[in-house]
Order: structure tokens, then C-alpha cells, then sequence
């Protein structure tokens, strides 16, 4: 009788302590539930106040002729600038918040993805040169139909671009793609400053950046890299980096050529 006591005992014990710890599982769950809705409420109600800010700020200085009192449009320009920033970084945030909310899919649809990121390539090409690198582009025509969703593939491309044109200082960008099997390859690679071997498991990391580095010269966010990594994870695919300081980094994303997810509707191209 007493063995069987002991043994209720026990069993009781272990009921409460798993009790226990499924409501501690359950109260953390939640916590990752409201954070991420208040992460996703805050980011949305700083765009609409964003957007009526700057909105008028362009619209001035859109006309060279508008009268302003000395010094004005300068000033203006520099408001314009950093809220700009502050806008992408905000559609960021919406955009990894929803991701992480598990409400983003990727849509992917047929996408003449060679001429797509040469276009894309080609946004940066100022940027790049007015910096005084050389921009390559060497994106052949694939062999086979590629599907991927072409905003989200746009945000990719972009933002490793201007990434490469960023931590770049002197010399040149190289984007390449191509077909490996039935993956598609894309690398941006530049003769930048690299990123030293402990920082590089860290760098795609939500709001990391290079610690007290030339980097920290640049201004930057550290959501753009974690952006990416979610985008391409949700075309089923990874991206790596490689990168010596002093030398340079090669990005490479790789995803499967997909298949269709949706037809566009009203039977337009389906490239953008
Ligand atoms: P941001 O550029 O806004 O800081 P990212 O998430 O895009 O944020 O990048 C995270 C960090 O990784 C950057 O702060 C920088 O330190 C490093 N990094 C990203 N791309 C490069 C690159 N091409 N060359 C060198 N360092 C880079």
C-alpha cells in the first residue's frame, strides 16, 4: 500500500510540474503572438503619418520654381531624405513582422527573372557609379520557366545591391545568375570591406550590424539582410555569405525554379 501511494504521489507530481510547464509554454506563445501584433500595429500606424509628412515636403520641392526662403530646399531635402529612410524602414519592419506573423506567402508566379534583375541591377547602376564603382550585370536567359513572387524577389535583389554599393569603397559589383540543376543561383559580389568570420553567422540577424567597424560609417538599419533571409526561406530557398575584410563579400541566394502558386488574373504578362 505504501509503494502504491509513493507511485500515486509521484505520478501526481509529475502531472502538476507538466501542467506546469504546458502553461508556461502556452503564456510564452502568447507574448510572441502580442509582440509581434504590436510590432505590426506600431509599424502601421507610423505610414500613415509618414506619408502626409512627406508627401508635401516632395511636392515642394518637385517645382524649382517654388519661393523659398534661403537655405529652405536644402533643409527640406535633408527632412525628405531621412524620412524617406524612416519609410523604408518601417515597410521593412510591416514586412517582417507579417512574415513572422506567418501572414505572407510568397506568390509566385512565371517571371522572366534574367531580365528582371538586369532591370534591377540597372536602378543601382547610378548609384554605383556616382560612387565611382563599375556595376557588371551577367544574368543569361535561364533554360527553364522560372516562378518567383516579383516583389518579393525585387526587395531581395535591391537590397543586397545597394548593400554591395554601401559597404563598398573602391573597385566594382559583379551580379551573376544562373541556372545549377533545378535551383537558380543568383551572387552579388563586390571588392567592399567585407565582414570579419565571427560577424558572419550574425549579419542576417534582425537589427545586427557590424560592430565598430567601417561599416557603422553607413547609414543602415540592420533589418535589411533579416528581410532577406525571410523572403528567400519563403521561396523555399537559402541565402550565404562569403567574405573576407579588406577584400569583399559574395551574397549568394539560391531557390528552386518553383512552380506556379497563382495565374495572374487578368491575364497580363506575368513579369513585372
Ligand atoms: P544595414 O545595411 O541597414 O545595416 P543589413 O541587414 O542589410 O542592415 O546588413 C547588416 C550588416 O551586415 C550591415 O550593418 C553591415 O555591417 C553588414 N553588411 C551587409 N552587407 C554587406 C556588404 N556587402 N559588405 C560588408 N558588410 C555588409
Amino acid at each position: 500500500l505504501e509503494l502504491a501511494a509513493g507511485q500515486v504521489a509521484t505520478a501526481l507530481g509529475n502531472a502538476r510540474a507538466f501542467e506546469a510547464e504546458r502553461r508556461r509554454a502556452e503564456a510564452l506563445a502568447e507574448l510572441d503572438r502580442a509582440k509581434t501584433a504590436f510590432f505590426s500595429d506600431v509599424s502601421h500606424e507610423l505610414r500613415t503619418p509618414l506619408t502626409l509628412l512627406l508627401g508635401p515636403i516632395s511636392d515642394v520641392l518637385a517645382d524649382p520654381g517654388a519661393p523659398l526662403p534661403d537655405g529652405a530646399r536644402e533643409q527640406l531635402t535633408l527632412a525628405l531624405r531621412n524620412g524617406q529612410r524612416l519609410q523604408r524602414l518601417v515597410n521593412d519592419l510591416m514586412d517582417v513582422a507579417a512574415i513572422e506573423a506567418g501572414r505572407a506567402a510568397a506568390v509566385r508566379v512565371e517571371t522572366d527573372v534574367a531580365a528582371f534583375t538586369t532591370e534591377l541591377a540597372g536602378v543601382l547602376r547610378a548609384a554605383a557609379e556616382r560612387a565611382g564603382l563599375t556595376l557588371t550585370v551577367d544574368c543569361p536567359p535561364l533554360p527553364r520557366p522560372v516562378f518567383v513572387d516579383p516583389r518579393m524577389w525585387e526587395k531581395v535583389v535591391l537590397n543586397l545591391l545597394s548593400n554591395a554599393v554601401k559597404y563598398t569603397f573602391v573597385g566594382s559589383i559583379a551580379v551573376t545568375q544562373r541556372a545549377a540543376g533545378d535551383q537558380l543561383v543568383l551572387t552579388v559580389r563586390d571588392t567592399g570591406i567585407g565582414i570579419p568570420a565571427a560577424e558572419l553567422p550574425l549579419v542576417f540577424d534582425r537589427f545586427h550590424r557590424v560592430q565598430g567597424s567601417v561599416a557603422r560609417t553607413r547609414e543602415g538599419t540592420g533589418i535589411g539582410l533579416a528581410l532577406v533571409r525571410e523572403l528567400v526561406a519563403l521561396h523555399g530557398g537559402s541565402v550565404t555569405v562569403d567574405s573576407e575584410p579588406g577584400v569583399g563579400s559574395t551574397f549568394t541566394v539560391t531557390v528552386p525554379f518553383g512552380s506556379p502558386d497563382a495565374t495572374p488574373e487578368d491575364g497580363a504578362p506575368a513579369s513585372p
